[in-house]
Protein backbone atom coordinates (compact mmCIF):
# COMPACT_ATOMS: atom_id res chain seq x y z
CA UNK A 1 0.00 0.00 0.00
CA UNK A 2 1.12 3.30 -0.68
CA UNK A 3 1.55 5.93 1.68
CA UNK A 4 1.00 9.42 0.53
CA UNK A 5 0.59 12.35 2.07
CA UNK A 6 -2.36 15.04 1.84
CA UNK A 7 -4.52 14.44 -0.53
CA UNK A 8 -2.90 11.27 -2.15
CA UNK A 9 -4.47 9.55 -4.95
CA UNK A 10 -7.41 10.37 -6.99
CA UNK A 11 -9.09 8.21 -9.17
CA UNK A 12 -11.06 8.62 -12.65
CA UNK A 13 -14.61 9.07 -11.33
CA UNK A 14 -13.28 10.79 -7.61
CA UNK A 15 -15.37 13.41 -7.39
CA UNK A 16 -12.16 15.76 -6.97
CA UNK A 17 -10.68 13.96 -10.38
CA UNK A 18 -11.96 16.79 -12.28
CA UNK A 19 -11.31 20.07 -10.71
CA UNK A 20 -7.61 18.43 -10.25
CA UNK A 21 -7.37 17.58 -13.71
CA UNK A 22 -8.15 20.76 -14.78
CA UNK A 23 -6.25 22.83 -11.86
CA UNK A 24 -3.00 20.74 -13.01
CA UNK A 25 -3.04 23.32 -16.16
CA UNK A 26 -3.05 27.05 -16.45
CA UNK A 27 -4.06 27.81 -19.49
CA UNK A 28 -7.54 27.94 -19.69
CA UNK A 29 -7.57 26.01 -22.69
CA UNK A 30 -7.45 22.57 -20.83
CA UNK A 31 -6.58 19.18 -22.74
CA UNK A 32 -9.22 16.45 -23.60
CA UNK A 33 -6.57 13.95 -21.89
CA UNK A 34 -7.44 12.08 -18.89
CA UNK A 35 -4.71 10.42 -16.83
CA UNK A 36 -6.11 7.53 -15.20
CA UNK A 37 -4.66 8.58 -11.75
CA UNK A 38 -3.77 11.95 -10.04
CA UNK A 39 -1.42 11.57 -7.52
CA UNK A 40 -0.94 14.56 -5.28
CA UNK A 41 3.23 14.89 -3.28
CA UNK A 42 4.12 16.60 -0.86
CA UNK A 43 7.31 14.99 -0.05
CA UNK A 44 10.44 13.05 -1.67
CA UNK A 45 8.89 10.03 -0.16
CA UNK A 46 5.67 10.83 -2.01
CA UNK A 47 7.30 10.76 -5.51
CA UNK A 48 9.30 7.52 -5.05
CA UNK A 49 6.22 6.07 -3.99
CA UNK A 50 3.89 7.58 -6.49
CA UNK A 51 7.02 5.84 -9.42
CA UNK A 52 6.87 2.28 -7.93
CA UNK A 53 2.83 2.64 -7.94
CA UNK A 54 3.35 3.62 -11.51
CA UNK A 55 6.31 0.86 -11.88
CA UNK A 56 3.65 -1.93 -10.37
CA UNK A 57 0.56 -0.66 -12.46
CA UNK A 58 2.53 -0.25 -15.53
CA UNK A 59 1.44 3.70 -15.65
CA UNK A 60 2.92 5.93 -17.86
CA UNK A 61 3.75 8.96 -15.10
CA UNK A 62 3.17 12.71 -16.60
CA UNK A 63 4.45 16.01 -14.24
CA UNK A 64 3.26 18.60 -13.03
CA UNK A 65 5.19 21.61 -11.13
CA UNK A 66 3.98 25.00 -11.67
CA UNK A 67 1.08 24.10 -14.41
CA UNK A 68 2.44 26.31 -17.14
CA UNK A 69 3.11 24.35 -19.74
CA UNK A 70 1.11 26.35 -22.87
CA UNK A 71 -0.37 22.46 -23.74
CA UNK A 72 -0.79 21.03 -20.76
CA UNK A 73 2.11 18.61 -21.10
CA UNK A 74 1.71 16.57 -17.36
CA UNK A 75 -2.30 15.72 -18.65
CA UNK A 76 -1.89 12.79 -20.83
CA UNK A 77 -4.30 9.88 -21.82
CA UNK A 78 -4.20 7.57 -19.14
CA UNK A 79 -1.27 6.41 -17.06
CA UNK A 80 -0.68 8.36 -14.02
CA UNK A 81 -0.44 12.06 -14.14
CA UNK A 82 1.67 13.55 -10.89
CA UNK A 83 1.30 16.80 -9.19
CA UNK A 84 4.12 18.34 -7.58
CA UNK A 85 2.14 22.11 -6.80
CA UNK A 86 2.78 21.29 -3.17
CA UNK A 87 6.35 21.29 -3.31
CA UNK A 88 7.76 25.01 -2.86
CA UNK A 89 10.37 24.65 -0.13
CA UNK A 90 13.01 27.02 -0.97
CA UNK A 91 16.34 26.38 1.23
CA UNK A 92 19.38 28.64 1.09
CA UNK A 93 22.87 28.07 1.78
CA UNK A 94 24.75 31.28 2.24
CA UNK A 95 28.07 29.84 2.04
CA UNK A 96 28.03 28.16 -1.16
CA UNK A 97 25.61 30.67 -2.53
CA UNK A 98 23.13 28.26 -3.71
CA UNK A 99 19.71 27.41 -3.14
CA UNK A 100 18.05 24.02 -2.70
CA UNK A 101 14.68 24.62 -4.69
CA UNK A 102 11.50 22.86 -4.96
CA UNK A 103 9.96 22.21 -8.33
CA UNK A 104 7.07 24.24 -7.82
CA UNK A 105 8.04 27.13 -6.56
CA UNK A 106 7.61 30.06 -8.46
CA UNK A 107 9.49 33.37 -9.46
CA UNK A 108 8.32 35.65 -6.81
CA UNK A 109 8.84 33.57 -3.96
CA UNK A 110 12.40 32.69 -4.90
CA UNK A 111 13.81 36.61 -5.64
CA UNK A 112 12.24 37.53 -2.14
CA UNK A 113 14.30 35.41 -0.61
CA UNK A 114 17.27 35.57 -2.36
CA UNK A 115 16.62 39.59 -2.50
CA UNK A 116 16.76 39.38 1.79
CA UNK A 117 20.97 38.42 0.70
CA UNK A 118 21.82 40.38 -2.32
CA UNK A 119 21.32 37.72 -4.10
CA UNK A 120 19.56 37.03 -7.62
CA UNK A 121 18.36 33.97 -10.43
CA UNK A 122 16.86 34.23 -13.66
CA UNK A 123 13.05 33.10 -13.03
CA UNK A 124 11.23 33.40 -15.58
CA UNK A 125 9.27 36.30 -16.62
CA UNK A 126 5.35 35.58 -15.43
CA UNK A 127 5.19 35.24 -11.92
CA UNK A 128 3.56 32.14 -11.68
CA UNK A 129 5.47 30.03 -13.91
CA UNK A 130 7.06 26.84 -11.85
CA UNK A 131 10.47 26.56 -11.66
CA UNK A 132 10.19 22.97 -12.78
CA UNK A 133 9.12 23.01 -16.15
CA UNK A 134 11.23 26.59 -16.95
CA UNK A 135 14.50 25.36 -15.71
CA UNK A 136 14.22 21.69 -17.25
CA UNK A 137 13.35 23.49 -20.69
CA UNK A 138 16.41 25.79 -20.80
CA UNK A 139 14.49 28.79 -18.59
CA UNK A 140 14.86 32.24 -20.66
CA UNK A 141 14.11 34.70 -17.57
CA UNK A 142 14.98 37.80 -16.51
CA UNK A 143 18.58 38.78 -17.20
CA UNK A 144 19.35 35.53 -19.16
CA UNK A 145 21.13 37.66 -21.52
CA UNK A 146 23.97 37.84 -18.92
CA UNK A 147 23.69 35.27 -17.08
CA UNK A 148 22.41 32.41 -19.35
CA UNK A 149 19.59 30.00 -19.60
CA UNK A 150 18.34 29.42 -16.01
CA UNK A 151 19.44 25.53 -17.20
CA UNK A 152 23.08 26.34 -16.55
CA UNK A 153 22.87 27.05 -13.17
CA UNK A 154 21.85 24.50 -12.28
CA UNK A 155 24.52 22.35 -9.99
CA UNK A 156 22.92 19.74 -9.21
CA UNK A 157 19.48 17.70 -8.92
CA UNK A 158 17.64 15.51 -6.38
CA UNK A 159 16.14 12.96 -9.01
CA UNK A 160 13.27 9.88 -8.73
CA UNK A 161 14.25 7.90 -11.69
CA UNK A 162 12.41 5.43 -13.78
CA UNK A 163 12.95 2.38 -11.03
CA UNK A 164 12.09 4.18 -8.06
CA UNK A 165 15.30 5.09 -6.88
CA UNK A 166 16.14 9.20 -5.35
CA UNK A 167 19.43 10.18 -6.70
CA UNK A 168 21.50 13.32 -5.58
CA UNK A 169 22.69 13.47 -9.14
CA UNK A 170 26.05 16.17 -9.82
CA UNK A 171 28.40 16.49 -12.82
CA UNK A 172 30.85 13.79 -10.95
CA UNK A 173 28.59 11.41 -10.12
CA UNK A 174 25.61 11.61 -13.53
CA UNK A 175 27.16 13.18 -15.75
CA UNK A 176 24.34 12.33 -18.26
CA UNK A 177 21.47 12.93 -15.84
CA UNK A 178 22.39 16.74 -15.56
CA UNK A 179 23.30 17.34 -19.09
CA UNK A 180 19.79 15.70 -20.25
CA UNK A 181 18.65 18.44 -17.09
CA UNK A 182 19.91 20.87 -18.17
CA UNK A 183 17.14 21.89 -21.11
CA UNK A 184 15.56 18.53 -22.27
CA UNK A 185 12.43 20.44 -21.13
CA UNK A 186 9.46 17.66 -21.67
CA UNK A 187 11.58 14.91 -22.84
CA UNK A 188 13.72 14.85 -19.60
CA UNK A 189 12.93 11.30 -17.92
CA UNK A 190 12.80 11.45 -13.98
CA UNK A 191 11.21 13.64 -11.32
CA UNK A 192 12.93 16.20 -10.02
CA UNK A 193 12.21 17.00 -6.69
CA UNK A 194 14.97 19.60 -5.76
CA UNK A 195 17.20 21.82 -8.21
CA UNK A 196 20.85 22.88 -6.68
CA UNK A 197 20.65 26.27 -8.00
CA UNK A 198 24.17 28.60 -8.35
CA UNK A 199 22.96 32.02 -7.57
CA UNK A 200 23.92 35.53 -8.89
CA UNK A 201 24.62 38.79 -7.39
CA UNK A 202 21.31 41.05 -6.77
CA UNK A 203 21.72 43.56 -9.59
CA UNK A 204 22.29 47.00 -7.87
CA UNK A 205 19.35 48.65 -10.10
CA UNK A 206 16.86 48.20 -12.31
CA UNK A 207 15.62 50.64 -15.13
CA UNK A 208 13.33 50.11 -17.75
CA UNK A 209 12.60 52.13 -21.24
CA UNK A 210 9.50 51.80 -23.23
CA UNK A 211 9.12 53.12 -26.88
CA UNK A 212 6.12 52.62 -28.87
CA UNK A 213 5.95 53.75 -32.53
CA UNK A 214 3.35 54.01 -34.91
CA UNK A 215 2.77 50.84 -37.29
CA UNK A 216 3.75 52.26 -40.39
CA UNK A 217 7.67 51.88 -38.71
CA UNK A 218 7.41 48.32 -37.69
CA UNK A 219 9.59 46.76 -40.00
CA UNK A 220 12.02 49.77 -39.42
CA UNK A 221 11.70 49.47 -36.11
CA UNK A 222 12.24 45.58 -35.64
CA UNK A 223 15.26 45.74 -38.12
CA UNK A 224 17.05 48.73 -36.13
CA UNK A 225 16.47 46.45 -32.98
CA UNK A 226 18.53 43.68 -34.66
CA UNK A 227 21.04 45.61 -35.98
CA UNK A 228 21.66 48.09 -32.39
CA UNK A 229 21.34 44.20 -29.86
CA UNK A 230 25.60 44.21 -30.38
CA UNK A 231 25.64 47.99 -28.76
CA UNK A 232 23.83 46.93 -26.17
CA UNK A 233 25.11 45.22 -23.16
CA UNK A 234 24.70 42.07 -21.99
CA UNK A 235 22.81 42.86 -19.22
CA UNK A 236 20.10 44.62 -20.86
CA UNK A 237 17.59 42.59 -21.79
CA UNK A 238 15.82 43.75 -25.02
CA UNK A 239 12.50 43.08 -26.99
CA UNK A 240 9.41 44.52 -29.07
CA UNK A 241 5.82 43.78 -29.53
CA UNK A 242 3.78 44.63 -32.56
CA UNK A 243 0.13 44.49 -31.25
CA UNK A 244 -2.55 46.24 -29.26
CA UNK A 245 -1.11 48.76 -26.89
CA UNK A 246 -3.77 49.46 -23.84
CA UNK A 247 -1.94 52.60 -23.26
CA UNK A 248 -2.25 53.89 -26.36
CA UNK A 249 -5.62 51.82 -27.87
CA UNK A 250 -4.31 51.06 -31.01
CA UNK A 251 -1.42 48.96 -32.65
CA UNK A 252 1.88 49.52 -32.21
CA UNK A 253 5.24 48.38 -32.29
CA UNK A 254 7.08 48.73 -28.76
CA UNK A 255 10.39 48.44 -28.01
CA UNK A 256 11.00 47.82 -24.60
CA UNK A 257 14.64 47.37 -22.73
CA UNK A 258 14.78 46.50 -19.04
CA UNK A 259 18.55 47.38 -17.64
CA UNK A 260 20.07 44.82 -14.76
CA UNK A 261 22.71 47.63 -13.87
CA UNK A 262 25.65 46.66 -11.68
CA UNK A 263 27.15 50.28 -11.64
CA UNK A 264 25.83 53.86 -12.11
CA UNK A 265 26.29 53.70 -15.90
CA UNK A 266 23.09 54.56 -17.77
CA UNK A 267 23.25 51.27 -20.51
CA UNK A 268 19.75 51.66 -22.21
CA UNK A 269 21.59 55.23 -23.93
CA UNK A 270 21.47 53.96 -27.04
CA UNK A 271 17.74 53.49 -27.42
CA UNK A 272 17.60 56.98 -27.31
CA UNK A 273 19.56 57.31 -30.53
CA UNK A 274 17.19 55.58 -32.94
CA UNK A 275 16.76 57.06 -36.15
CA UNK A 276 12.76 57.56 -35.84
CA UNK A 277 13.05 58.21 -31.89
CA UNK A 278 10.93 61.68 -32.70
CA UNK A 279 7.96 59.66 -33.78
CA UNK A 280 7.41 57.67 -30.78
CA UNK A 281 4.15 58.56 -29.51
CA UNK A 282 4.20 56.75 -25.90
CA UNK A 283 8.23 56.74 -24.35
CA UNK A 284 9.38 55.69 -21.11
CA UNK A 285 13.08 56.23 -20.55
CA UNK A 286 15.25 54.85 -18.15
CA UNK A 287 12.62 54.54 -15.41
CA UNK A 288 14.08 52.65 -12.36
CA UNK A 289 11.86 49.41 -11.65
CA UNK A 290 11.79 46.47 -9.44
CA UNK A 291 11.13 43.41 -9.93
CA UNK A 292 7.13 43.25 -8.58
CA UNK A 293 6.32 46.05 -11.27
CA UNK A 294 8.44 43.90 -13.71
CA UNK A 295 6.62 40.64 -12.86
CA UNK A 296 3.26 42.80 -13.06
CA UNK A 297 4.13 44.03 -16.45
CA UNK A 298 4.64 40.47 -17.73
CA UNK A 299 1.73 38.80 -16.00
CA UNK A 300 -0.42 41.69 -17.90
CA UNK A 301 1.25 40.87 -21.32
CA UNK A 302 -0.43 36.98 -20.96
CA UNK A 303 -2.80 37.15 -18.28
CA UNK A 304 -4.43 34.36 -16.93
CA UNK A 305 -8.22 33.37 -17.59
CA UNK A 306 -7.85 33.00 -20.90
CA UNK A 307 -7.29 30.71 -23.52
CA UNK A 308 -3.56 30.76 -24.94
CA UNK A 309 -1.42 28.87 -27.95
CA UNK A 310 2.00 30.32 -28.48
CA UNK A 311 4.73 28.90 -30.99
CA UNK A 312 7.90 30.47 -31.53
CA UNK A 313 11.25 29.92 -33.70
CA UNK A 314 15.12 30.80 -33.55
CA UNK A 315 16.00 33.00 -36.41
CA UNK A 316 19.04 34.56 -37.93
CA UNK A 317 19.41 37.17 -40.14
CA UNK A 318 19.65 39.03 -42.27
CA UNK A 319 17.16 40.72 -40.66
CA UNK A 320 15.31 42.00 -44.26
CA UNK A 321 14.83 37.90 -45.00
CA UNK A 322 12.91 37.68 -41.81
CA UNK A 323 10.69 40.14 -41.48
CA UNK A 324 9.68 40.05 -45.48
CA UNK A 325 8.77 35.97 -44.68
CA UNK A 326 7.00 37.49 -41.01
CA UNK A 327 4.64 39.73 -43.19
CA UNK A 328 1.69 37.66 -43.44
CA UNK A 329 2.06 36.57 -39.64
CA UNK A 330 2.26 40.37 -38.23
CA UNK A 331 -0.18 41.29 -40.79
CA UNK A 332 -3.26 38.63 -39.42
CA UNK A 333 -2.79 39.28 -35.78
CA UNK A 334 -6.13 37.86 -34.53
CA UNK A 335 -7.66 40.56 -31.87
CA UNK A 336 -6.11 43.23 -29.24
CA UNK A 337 -4.88 40.59 -27.21
CA UNK A 338 -2.86 38.61 -29.23
CA UNK A 339 0.30 39.98 -30.24
CA UNK A 340 3.75 38.99 -31.94
CA UNK A 341 7.08 38.70 -29.73
CA UNK A 342 10.30 39.42 -31.29
CA UNK A 343 12.82 38.27 -28.54
CA UNK A 344 16.54 39.49 -29.01
CA UNK A 345 18.37 37.15 -27.01
CA UNK A 346 21.94 37.00 -29.42
CA UNK A 347 22.89 33.82 -28.90
CA UNK A 348 24.94 32.28 -25.55
CA UNK A 349 27.50 30.02 -25.58
CA UNK A 350 26.81 25.70 -25.72
CA UNK A 351 28.37 24.16 -23.01
CA UNK A 352 29.36 20.99 -23.24
CA UNK A 353 27.34 19.85 -20.20
CA UNK A 354 24.33 21.03 -20.85
CA UNK A 355 22.01 19.42 -24.23
CA UNK A 356 20.67 23.27 -23.97
CA UNK A 357 21.10 24.09 -27.77
CA UNK A 358 19.82 25.59 -30.80
CA UNK A 359 19.90 29.48 -29.80
CA UNK A 360 20.07 32.00 -32.37
CA UNK A 361 19.77 35.90 -32.76
CA UNK A 362 16.26 36.73 -32.27
CA UNK A 363 13.18 34.64 -31.22
CA UNK A 364 9.86 35.22 -33.14
CA UNK A 365 6.66 34.38 -31.27
CA UNK A 366 3.19 34.43 -32.03
CA UNK A 367 1.36 34.40 -28.56
CA UNK A 368 -2.37 34.41 -29.23
CA UNK A 369 -4.59 34.74 -26.32
CA UNK A 370 -8.97 35.07 -26.83
CA UNK A 371 -11.69 33.68 -24.68
CA UNK A 372 -14.65 32.19 -26.59
CA UNK A 373 -13.92 28.75 -27.65
CA UNK A 374 -15.65 28.23 -30.58
CA UNK A 375 -12.51 31.08 -31.91
CA UNK A 376 -9.57 28.15 -31.09
CA UNK A 377 -8.99 26.97 -34.59
CA UNK A 378 -8.07 30.94 -35.99
CA UNK A 379 -6.16 31.40 -32.80
CA UNK A 380 -4.40 28.02 -33.18
CA UNK A 381 -3.94 28.09 -36.85
CA UNK A 382 -2.46 31.78 -36.21
CA UNK A 383 0.10 30.61 -33.83
CA UNK A 384 1.20 27.33 -35.49
CA UNK A 385 0.16 27.84 -39.16
CA UNK A 386 1.80 31.20 -39.75
CA UNK A 387 4.80 29.97 -38.38
CA UNK A 388 4.63 26.95 -40.14
CA UNK A 389 5.06 28.72 -43.71
CA UNK A 390 8.34 30.40 -41.54
CA UNK A 391 9.81 26.94 -40.91
CA UNK A 392 12.87 27.42 -43.34
CA UNK A 393 14.08 30.41 -41.40
CA UNK A 394 13.92 28.27 -38.03
CA UNK A 395 17.17 27.56 -36.18
CA UNK A 396 14.79 25.80 -33.38
CA UNK A 397 12.06 26.36 -31.12
CA UNK A 398 12.32 26.56 -27.09
CA UNK A 399 11.16 23.86 -25.68
CA UNK A 400 8.88 26.34 -22.86
CA UNK A 401 6.73 27.71 -25.48
CA UNK A 402 5.55 24.42 -28.00
CA UNK A 403 5.41 21.14 -26.86
CA UNK A 404 5.94 19.80 -30.75
CA UNK A 405 2.49 18.72 -31.18
CA UNK A 406 1.10 21.59 -32.87
CA UNK A 407 3.94 22.39 -34.96
CA UNK A 408 6.91 20.00 -35.20
CA UNK A 409 10.49 21.73 -35.01
CA UNK A 410 13.49 20.90 -33.43
CA UNK A 411 14.62 21.94 -29.27
CA UNK A 412 18.04 20.58 -29.39
CA UNK A 413 20.89 20.47 -32.00
CA UNK A 414 20.43 16.93 -33.96
CA UNK A 415 23.79 15.71 -32.05
CA UNK A 416 22.20 16.13 -28.36
CA UNK A 417 18.88 14.71 -29.53
CA UNK A 418 20.15 12.06 -30.73
CA UNK A 419 22.68 11.64 -27.65
CA UNK A 420 19.38 12.29 -25.28
CA UNK A 421 17.76 9.27 -27.05
CA UNK A 422 20.51 7.20 -26.31
CA UNK A 423 20.57 8.35 -22.38
CA UNK A 424 16.86 8.45 -21.58
CA UNK A 425 16.96 4.54 -23.15
CA UNK A 426 19.50 3.53 -20.30
CA UNK A 427 17.83 5.08 -17.69
CA UNK A 428 14.59 4.77 -18.89
CA UNK A 429 14.01 1.85 -20.69
CA UNK A 430 10.71 0.73 -20.14
CA UNK A 431 9.78 4.09 -20.98
CA UNK A 432 8.20 4.78 -17.60
CA UNK A 433 7.95 8.51 -18.01
CA UNK A 434 6.08 10.76 -20.96
CA UNK A 435 8.22 12.18 -22.73
CA UNK A 436 7.42 15.03 -26.04
CA UNK A 437 4.23 14.97 -27.33
CA UNK A 438 2.77 13.60 -30.50
CA UNK A 439 0.71 15.50 -32.96
CA UNK A 440 -1.63 12.26 -32.03
CA UNK A 441 -1.97 13.24 -28.43
CA UNK A 442 -2.69 16.95 -29.34
CA UNK A 443 -6.59 17.80 -28.39
CA UNK A 444 -6.36 21.58 -30.02
CA UNK A 445 -8.94 22.21 -33.02
CA UNK A 446 -5.46 22.88 -34.69
CA UNK A 447 -4.44 19.39 -34.29
CA UNK A 448 -7.83 18.25 -35.18
CA UNK A 449 -7.99 19.65 -38.19
CA UNK A 450 -4.35 19.19 -39.14
CA UNK A 451 -5.66 14.77 -38.88
CA UNK A 452 -9.07 15.04 -40.82
CA UNK A 453 -6.87 16.91 -43.45
CA UNK A 454 -4.66 13.89 -43.58
CA UNK A 455 -7.51 11.14 -43.52
C1 LIG B 1 2.39 33.03 -18.69
C2 LIG B 1 3.65 32.26 -19.04
C3 LIG B 1 4.86 32.92 -19.10
C4 LIG B 1 6.03 32.22 -19.41
N1 LIG B 1 7.22 32.89 -19.43
C5 LIG B 1 8.37 32.22 -19.72
C6 LIG B 1 9.65 32.87 -19.72
O1 LIG B 1 9.75 34.05 -19.44
N2 LIG B 1 10.73 32.14 -20.06
C7 LIG B 1 10.64 30.82 -20.38
O2 LIG B 1 11.67 30.19 -20.67
N3 LIG B 1 9.47 30.17 -20.36
C8 LIG B 1 8.34 30.84 -20.06
N4 LIG B 1 7.14 30.19 -20.06
C9 LIG B 1 7.10 28.78 -20.44
C10 LIG B 1 7.33 27.93 -19.18
O3 LIG B 1 8.66 28.06 -18.75
C11 LIG B 1 7.08 26.46 -19.53
O4 LIG B 1 5.77 26.28 -19.94
C12 LIG B 1 7.41 25.56 -18.34
O5 LIG B 1 7.27 24.23 -18.74
C13 LIG B 1 6.55 25.86 -17.15
O6 LIG B 1 6.97 25.15 -16.05
P1 LIG B 1 5.90 24.61 -15.01
O7 LIG B 1 6.60 23.81 -14.00
O8 LIG B 1 5.05 25.76 -14.55
O9 LIG B 1 5.00 23.73 -15.99
P2 LIG B 1 4.36 22.28 -15.84
O10 LIG B 1 3.19 22.32 -16.78
O11 LIG B 1 4.10 21.94 -14.45
O12 LIG B 1 5.47 21.34 -16.41
C14 LIG B 1 5.71 21.22 -17.80
C15 LIG B 1 6.51 19.97 -18.06
O13 LIG B 1 7.85 20.14 -17.59
C16 LIG B 1 8.34 18.89 -17.09
N5 LIG B 1 8.54 19.01 -15.64
C17 LIG B 1 8.04 19.97 -14.82
N6 LIG B 1 8.45 19.78 -13.56
C18 LIG B 1 9.23 18.67 -13.58
C19 LIG B 1 9.94 17.96 -12.57
N7 LIG B 1 9.96 18.38 -11.31
N8 LIG B 1 10.63 16.85 -12.93
C20 LIG B 1 10.63 16.44 -14.23
N9 LIG B 1 9.97 17.06 -15.22
C21 LIG B 1 9.28 18.17 -14.90
C22 LIG B 1 7.26 17.87 -17.36
O14 LIG B 1 7.50 17.29 -18.62
C23 LIG B 1 6.03 18.73 -17.35
O15 LIG B 1 4.92 18.13 -17.98
C24 LIG B 1 5.96 30.84 -19.72
C25 LIG B 1 4.73 30.18 -19.67
C26 LIG B 1 3.58 30.87 -19.34
C27 LIG B 1 2.27 30.14 -19.30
Amino acid sequence: MVQLSGRGVLRRGDVAYEQARLDAVWNERKPDRYPDLIVFAEHDRDVVAAVRLARREGLAIGIRSGGHSWVGNGVRDGGMLLDLSRMQDITLDLVSHTASVQPAVKGPALLERLGEHGLFFPTGHAPTVGIGGFILGGGYGWNSRRLGPACLSIEAIDVVLADGTLVHATDDTHPDLLWAARGSGPGFFGVVTRFHLALHDRPRKLLRTVHSYPLDLRDEVLAWSYDTLEQLSPAVEFSAKVGFSPWLERQTVSVTATAFCETDENLLAPLEDAPFRERAIRAVVAQPTDMAELYDYADKMTPPGMRWALDGIWADGPVEKILDAARPLFDSIPDTTSHVLWMLWGGHPERANACWSSQAKVYLSPNAGWTDPAEDLVHERWAHGELAALQHLSKGLQFSDNNLADRFDHGLSPANAARLDKIRAEYDPQGAFRTYMTPQESTTAYAAAGRARTH
